[in-house]
């Protein structure tokens, strides 16, 4: 047993430590087999004390921590660069902390998932707005702050979930403890607004990929649910690409406050249908893109009005309306009444087995996505040579596209683009050509997309350091956030190696 096991199972107990090898490789990756780092060892703390001194102890010993929440990210961020390291799990810290149903704010343990959270608070009849991301029933509260993730819901009305933020409570790579916004009083009993007492050191932390501090205590507004909803879901014309970036800018430019809109391009309607992930689409005689929306009301006269409007732009552009019904192709239906919201993004991963995303996710303006994605399809013509190299092996050639296009509050999308491909294990065999040609297309692609402009807010392992060897960074912008890194942790004990720090 090694001195630095001792000291780190002297704070957390022996249940909560392990350098067993199997418990290692569970944690030596993300949801890309693409991509891992084999950890020294895993430990779960139960308190923000707790890694607090787990941190001491590291910088003592000068060894890596890896912050990871529900291990969800698809850019291998809660994972170890190298083989070394300490996996910081904070799925143990789960507790819903205070529920301020006068001021409408939840305080909660960062552990805990948007499902446990929105279960609960659903009691009280009340949501967290943005749900989160599509990973939500495991992703935690945590990861989602550390990645400004969006996309499980609501996110056209409230934007990321970081929107929502009001407090957090963190531990610096050293160790201290701070608490940021209203807390930073330190008179102040409790959480209620993240702008003020200096700047907004929250937002430090907001999307920094566990660079900067663990989260350990998150303070988040909560709204009540609306009573009323309607939801519709259409069946686009031909170019439905440019046309979807339309309807989506016009209910923008009209103001009209919607809950969520998503548009499917033909060939995930087309593939999908395939591989039975839409059966309420099997009918369909011209697979081509689908659109939906949702929207919530206070009253029954606020959802007619809503609807008369949105129905307008829809059909004006020549969009069907699907029936009402799920099994009549109203997806927006499961999406928002039956957890469809956590429940679609799943069903990518392994839709054919062993054929999974390798994602390149990020944030566009609306009306940037229909130039990208056809310039998604002349990349993928481009490395033509690659892809038959995998279509050799495993007779089937990886695809490039968009999974849902969702429309978020800031006149965005959250386009989760990328490329499928197969993992090197194919056919009881490993294919190690396989894993090199996936992370050579996985960084071209990313690089493709930089230089569009795009926006990473999940950005992990390969994106971080990627964006870096390819100057995507402003300069300026980089020798700050690597200025802020060296006053905060000097001996890089957090997340080391990420944006090659
Ligand atoms: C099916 C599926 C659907 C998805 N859909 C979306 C989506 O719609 N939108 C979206 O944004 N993402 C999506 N993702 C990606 C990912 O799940 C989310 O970004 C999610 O918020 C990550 O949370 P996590 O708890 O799993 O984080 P992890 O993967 O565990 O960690 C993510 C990052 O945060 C750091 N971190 C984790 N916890 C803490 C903490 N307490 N303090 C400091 N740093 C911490 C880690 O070091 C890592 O860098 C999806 C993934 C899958 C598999």
């Amino acid at each position: 047993m090694s001195k630095l096991y001792q000291k780190l199972e002297r704070i957390v107990s022996e249940k909560r430590i392990s350098n067993n090898l199997y418990i290692r490789h569970a944690y030596s990756r993300n949801v890309s087999s693409n991509l891992q780092g084999v950890p020294d060892l895993v430990i779960r703390p139960k308190s923000t004390e707790e890694i607090s001194e787990v941190l001491k102890i590291a910088n003592e010993e000068n060894i890596p921590v890896i912050p990871r929440g529900g291990g969800d990210c698809e850019f291998g961020g809660s994972k170890p660069i190298g083989d070394t390291g300490i996996v910081l799990d904070t799925k143990s810290m789960n507790s819903i902390l205070n529920l301020d149903e006068e001021n409408l704010i939840v305080t909660v343990e960062a552990g805990i998932s948007w499902g446990k959270l929105n279960e609960y608070l659903c009691h009280y009849g009340l949501y967290t707005g943005c749900l989160g991301p599509g990973s939500g029933m495991t992703s935690s509260i945590g990861g989602g702050i550390s990645h400004h993730s969006v996309g499980g819901g609501g996110c056209a009305k409230y934007g990321a979930c970081t929107n929502q933020l009001v407090s957090l409570e963190v531990v610096l790579p050293t160790g201290e403890i701070i608490e940021t916004g209203s807390q930073a009083n330190r008179y102040s009993k409790i959480p209620f607004n993240r702008f003020g007492n200096g700047p907004d050191l929250a937002g430090l932390f907001c999307g920094d990929n566990g660079l900067y501090g663990i989260k350990a205590k998150v303070s988040l507004q909560v709204f009540p649910k609306p009573e009323f909803a309607n939801y519709k879901t259409f069946l686009m014309p031909r170019k439905s690409l440019e046309i979807s970036a339309q309807i989506m800018n016009e209910i923008r430019q009209k103001g009209i406050d919607i809950y969520d809109a998503m548009y499917f391009m033909d060939l995930v309607v087309s593939l999908g249908i395939q591989y039975g992930l839409f059966p309420m689409w099997e009918h369909l005689k011209r697979k081509r893109g689908i659109i939906f929306y949702t929207i919530e009301a206070n009253s029954e006269v606020e959802l007619d009005e809503k609807t008369k409007q949105l129905d307008n732009i829809f059909l004006n552009k020549k969009a069907e309306e699907f029936g009402s019904e799920i099994s009549e192709g109203n997806i927006a239906k499961w999406h928002y009444e039956e957890q469809g919201h956590w429940l679609i993004a799943h069903n990518l991963w392994g839709l054919v087995p062993g054929f999974d995303p390798v994602d390149a996710e990020c944030k566009v303006p609306i009306n940037a996505y229909p130039k990208i994605m056809r310039d998604l399809d002349q990349w993928d013509l481009e490395h033509s040579e690659d892809m038959q190299k995998i279509l050799e092996i495993t007779g089937m050639r990886p695809v490039t596209g968009s999974g849902p296009i969702i429309m978020v509050k800031d006149n965005n999308v959250e386009l989760t683009c990328g490329f499928s491909s197969f993992t090197s294990y194919y056919n009881g065999e490993k294919h190690t050509i396989i894993d090199e040609i996936n992370i050579k297309l996985w960084k071209s692609l990313l690089e493709r997309l930089v230089k569009h402009g795009a926006m990473f807010y999940m950005q992990g392992d390969i994106l971080s350091r990627l964006m870096v060897d390819i100057g995507g960074y402003q300069k300026e912008f980089y020798e700050l956030m690597k200025a802020i890194k060296n006053v905060i942790d000097p001996n890089h004990i957090l997340s080391r190696g990420k944006y090659n720090f």
